[in-house]
């Protein structure tokens, strides 16, 4: 089986994010592979191991994206490929990111794609279905089982705490949920085949796509920081005196009756 899963870097998840003139202060964060892609790329391994074929991780990024990718080969993935716009595109956004993966995918074959559900620095959900939309074939969001027999997946979704279950033909995109499986960490072996599995590295051109293709669509007009939350308050007295109280602050305060 030709198994893909897409990959997105993001802030570590410990990360102190610090805002300044409406950019996000990048330079000294520590990355790691988007917890949901972590999901996928088990996945990918599980599904390879039972049906055949070969994985392969893709992202759009820059060089430092490589750290994300080999950890992705040190889990078992196959083969990785960094698509990297640093020295071409200054801006984009779920629009360009799209087209640049549909672009790729255009004669890979693909029977299988994985993505996370969603990404946890910019978190739109929208690059799995709008790659699966472009690419013409069916999607499902929010997985948290499959199963595949012959050109037939089974799929478990998540919807709100309860589960249904889909039956869809392969090629298919899937984006993945927390309790789809438990991701491995990369075993020390693991790291040091990694060093040795292959690493495509390609720019826009090799795609041939240019700056004026992947014009975002969208535009971030502001990014901050959320109001910080003021101490609670505690109401001292008798339970009269106190209802007295708390509805005259939720009225007179708080302005919400
Ligand atoms: C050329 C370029 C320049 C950009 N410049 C900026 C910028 O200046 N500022 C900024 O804030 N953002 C920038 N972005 C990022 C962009 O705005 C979004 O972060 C990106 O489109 C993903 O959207 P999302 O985070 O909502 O992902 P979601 O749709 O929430 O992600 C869902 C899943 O899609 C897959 N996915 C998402 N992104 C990628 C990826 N890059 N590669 C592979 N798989 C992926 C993953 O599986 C992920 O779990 C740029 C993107 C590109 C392509």
């Amino acid at each position: 089986m030709n198994i893909y899963v897409l990959l997105k870097k993001t802030f570590d998840t410990e990360e102190k994010i610090v805002v300044s003139n409406g950019q996000i202060e990048d330079d000294s964060a520590e990355f790691i592979i988007n917890p949901y892609d972590e999901y996928a790329v088990e996945e990918a391994i599980k599904q390879r191991d039972e049906h055949g074929g070969e994985v392969t991780v893709v992202t759009i990024g820059d060089e430092d994206s490589e750290k994300q990718l080999r950890t992705a080969l040190a889990m078992g993935a196959d083969k990785a490929v960094l698509i990297n716009t640093e020295d071409d595109l200054e801006d984009g956004d779920q629009f360009s990111t799209a087209k640049i993966l549909e672009t790729y995918f255009e004669d890979k074959d693909a029977d299988l794609i994985l993505a996370g559900n969603v990404a946890i620095d910019e978190a739109s959900g929208q690059v799995g279905p709008r790659l699966a939309t472009r690419l013409g074939i069916s999607y499902v969001t929010t997985i948290t089982g499959l199963t595949i027999s012959g050109d037939t997946a089974q799929i478990e979704k998540d919807v709100e705490g309860d589960v249904e279950k889909i039956e869809c033909p392969l090629p298919l995109l899937v984006t993945c949920q927390q309790g789809l499986n438990e991701p491995r960490y990369p075993s020390l072996p693991g790291i040091m085949k990694a060093k040795k599995k292959p690493l495509a590295e390609l720019e826009i051109d090799d795609l041939d796509l240019d700056e004026d293709d992947l014009e975002p669509k969208t535009k971030t007009l502001e990014i901050f920081m959320p109001q910080e939350k003021q101490a609670g308050r505690v109401l001292e007295g008798e339970p009269d005196a106190q209802v007295k109280e708390l509805v005259s602050l939720l009225k007179n305060e708080a302005k919400v009756l």
